[in-house]
């Protein structure tokens, strides 16, 4: 028998708790332990490690040997997320209860496509659905489906606009017939500070990059109403044919929160589908005293957001919610294999109809298991955490004379930079680069980069409630220090 696999034998069961202790005390070891939150070791010596290594050998050797050999070459050369001086992406530590989950999703290993794949799951992930549906105020009409990240649910709300507006307005169905002949003069609207994968989507939806029409966001990041009824009106008289507008709940960057009800609006007013993506800023759902950033939310067609983020799950783990299921309709596909039409018709639930994946993995639970382990109550504290901490370091940028603060702290982000008195922007400019990869070849810190009025800026984003304000305290004079010894 093959003891590789678990069964019901003593054995077998033995060496699957074995090779999962073995896993654990690894991370442990090698990770959990890690003074910085990167060993420096620089990316040409990175790409060396595996020299001479047979990858596929003719005979293995101990899972115990092997698991050490990752904990000595590749845990102890990551980024160690559950380091308090990791904060330069949107990169979370993982909270321990859903660490837990993973190890039970990937042993029992359901998929999510169809129902006799994933019985109880299936249904457990609809649940979840729901719970969120309710959370952000989405309706009862509504539904959602887990998904592999941020990008496609974004991808999916565009898919779903696109192809409901052309059906809608142009009579036409893109899943049968492709894109429809006015397919040129389709346009996205977002602001200048959404997320890439906006224009992603737009290519791989057959649009193209040109099809995103960036609107002026003011001063704090957000998307400026006004300027948006302008680009509308300016498309219209080009006939040009908007048919998306996309609200950014957390800018990457800043974590600005364009004005929701201000987009709501507009977009009833001009018929757009209304997509928010919330990859960031959705967990702030939970707190009673952040929530409220959100509002508008309710008013969306689709929504976008993360776990992976400020809900602090191992990745992957996303949803996109929508507030009509009907919408689906677009993306139906049934298999004779898989999701034939009779399982619908007699009420089972087969997941793949609404997802863009066939074999997917069972991310709710996840989330699931947080919550009951914490409670919305702990959890809110955690949010909560971090966003008073990006207040108190954006504070600690502010009382000094050495540093200027790009923008006001939002959500768990402090964008800055080095600008002490008497230098020029050039000068400014390559320190700031290069002593934020000084931080991290030193191990000091990681600290995010990013551009802001076109000067090179440095950032904080705040994902580890175990980080404290002292942390910052001697991240920033570590920063000067670097800063300070390349003039
Ligand atoms: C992170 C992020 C995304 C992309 O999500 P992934 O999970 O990385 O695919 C999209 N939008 C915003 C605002 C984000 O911050």
């Amino acid at each position: 028998m093959s003891q590789e696999f678990l069964g019901r034998d003593e054995q077998s069961q033995d060496a699957f708790s074995r090779a999962v202790e073995q896993a654990a005390s690894n991370v442990i070891a090698h990770f959990g332990t890690l003074e910085q939150c990167y060993s420096g070791m620089p990316p040409t010596q990175t790409a060396r490690l595996f020299d001479g290594i047979d990858l596929c050998p003719e005979q293995g050797r101990a899972l115990k040997d092997v698991l050490d050999w990752v904990g000595a070459n590749i845990l102890r050369n990551s980024i160690a997320v559950t380091h308090p001086h990791t904060m330069a992406h949107l990169h979370c530590p993982p909270l321990i209860p859903a660490v837990a989950a993973e190890v039970m999703i990937a042993a029992s290993n359901p998929s999510m496509d169809s129902w006799d794949q994933a019985p109880a799951a299936t249904y457990l992930e609809q649940e979840m659905v729901k719970w969120l549906l309710g959370l952000f105020g989405l309706g009862g009409s509504g539904d959602g489906v887990f998904t592999s990240g941020g990008t496609q649910s974004n991808f999916m709300g565009l898919l779903l606009a696109r192809d409901v507006f052309a059906r809608e307005q142009l009579g036409w169905n893109i899943q049968t017939k492709g894109l429809p002949p006015q397919a040129s003069r389709l346009r996205i609207l977002c602001s200048e500070m959404a997320h890439f994968s906006v224009q992603k989507s737009a290519a791989i939806l057959g649009l193209g990059y040109d099809a995103v029409v960036p609107v002026p966001a003011d001063a704090d990041r957000q998307m400026d109403p006004e300027a948006l009824r302008q680009t509308i009106a300016r498309l219209r008289e080009q006939e040009l044919l908007p048919f998306a507008l996309v609200g950014t709940a957390g800018t990457t960057d800043f974590g600005s929160v364009d004005p929701l009800h201000a987009l709501a609006d507009v977009a009833a007013q001009e018929k757009l589908w209304l997509h928010v993506d919330a990859a960031y800023g959705g967990a702030l759902m939970l707190s009673r005293k952040h929530s409220r950033l959100l509002s508008g939310i309710e008013r969306a067609d689709s929504v976008t957001v993360d776990f992976h983020k400020l809900f602090f799950q191992p990745i992957s783990c996303s949803a996109l919610l929508i507030k009509d299921a009907a919408d689906w309709e677009v993306i139906r596909y049934h298999a004779d294999y898989l999701n034939p039409e009779e399982n619908e018709n007699a009420g089972v639930l087969d997941l793949v109809t609404k997802s863009i994946q066939t074999t997917r993995r069972f991310d709710g639970l996840k989330i699931f298991v947080t919550l009951q382990t914490l409670g919305r109550e702990r959890f809110a504290a955690l949010v909560d955490g971090v966003l008073a901490l990006a207040e108190e370091g954006a504070q600690l940028v502010r009382n000094d004379p050495d540093l200027q603060l790009m923008a006001p702290p939002r959500m768990a982000s402090v964008v800055f930079r080095y600008a002490a008195q008497g230098l020029d922007e050039t000068t400014l400019e390559h320190i700031n680069t290069v002593a934020r990869r000084q931080l991290l070849l030193d191990g000091e810190a990681l600290i995010g980069m990013t551009r802001v009025d076109d000067h090179a800026c440095v950032k904080f984003t705040l994902m580890n409630p175990r980080t404290r304000a002292e942390d910052l305290s001697r991240i920033l004079e570590a920063f000067k220090r670097c800063a300070r010894s390349l003039l």
